[in-house]
């Protein structure tokens, strides 16, 4: 596996297989990487002749008063783990590389980032639909792959790449779960005991609004009541959305009557989690 450090050296070898006819897959992660992580890099792995993982905490998608100077960094993990499953690149590129003195330029997100994560995290999308374009920019590859467990960034960089017409193709992966449901993240390592206990609640919460629909209640406000209280009695009370809507658009709907997500967005302790479920009539 091959590390490569500055933009100016990870063009050159990607473009080269490509022009030799290989197809190239893209992994963009933050590190602190985890088996959901691992599962993209297996699944490009499978489908491209060539693998790049890159490993970046890119600063302009944190808020003010976000966790990016306390977000997870396990460098020589992620390296020994990215090559065990397939990667044949790395970038790791610097933050001053990346925004040197006097970047200005910024990707204005589709609309499909505004609601939910879009209101709670302003900027958000803006940070996240930069980076990945830069990082499109300089790798040229045949397809990236993102997780479903980021269900509103996923929507929001297929739009981006459809509305900019970028040469890529965008594969979305299964959200890879613990064995009580809970999504895997890198921020699950700062739950405590007590808070990791009450997380479970969020795929209790999603499974119990699937169950509900499944039974024949199609309208959100009855599937939003049943995430809510579902939360609640899991004790988790700081709730910033769960909420059932378009699975496309993201709006605000009546009544499910193809396909819908129920995306949710809780606080325990001092570490934010999102996860989504798909229902589908
Ligand atoms: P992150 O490092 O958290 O920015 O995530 C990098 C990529 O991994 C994104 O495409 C995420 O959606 C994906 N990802 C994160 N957690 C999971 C998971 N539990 N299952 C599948 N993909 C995931």
């Amino acid at each position: 596996m091959k590390i490569l450090r500055h933009p100016h050296e990870v063009f050159p070898p990607i473009d080269y297989v490509r022009r030799e006819g290989a197809s190239v897959g893209l992994v963009p992660t933050m590190g602190a990487l985890h088996a959901g992580h691992y599962a993209l890099v297996r699944q490009s792995a499978a489908q491209c002749d060539k693998t790049v993982a890159t490993i970046f905490v890119n600063p302009t998608q944190f808020g003010l008063h976000e966790d990016l100077s306390r977000y997870p960094r396990t460098l020589e993990d992620d390296l020994e783990g990215l090559a065990a499953a397939g990667a044949d690149f790395v970038f790791l590129p610097q933050e001053s590389h990346l925004y040197p003195t006097g970047f200005s330029t910024f990707v204005e997100p589709p609309a499909v980032s505004l609601p939910l994560e879009g209101t709670i995290r302003p900027g958000h999308y803006r940070g996240v639909a930069t980076i990945v374009l830069k990082l499109f920019n300089l790798i040229p590859a045949t397809t990236a792959f993102f997780g479903r467990k980021d269900y509103q960034q996923l929507l929001t960089i297929q739009k981006m790449v459809e509305d900019l017409n970028v040469p890529i193709r965008v594969e979305a992966c299964e959200t890879i779960r613990e064995k009580d449901g809970l999504a895997l993240s890198s921020r699950n390592r700062y739950l405590s005991p007590e808070d990791r206990f009450r997380a479970v609640g969020i795929y209790r919460s999603l499974q119990a609004a699937l169950k509900v629909f499944e039974l024949g209640a199609h309208e959100t406000a009855a599937l939003d009541a049943v995430l809510t209280q579902t939360l609640r009695e899991n004790s988790i009370d700081h709730i910033d959305y769960a909420r059932v809507v378009d699975a496309q658009t993201l709006q605000e709907i009546e009544s499910v009557s193809s396909q819908a997500v129920a995306l949710i967005a809780v606080r325990l302790g001092a570490t934010r989690l999102i996860d989504n479920w798909t229902f589908q009539t």
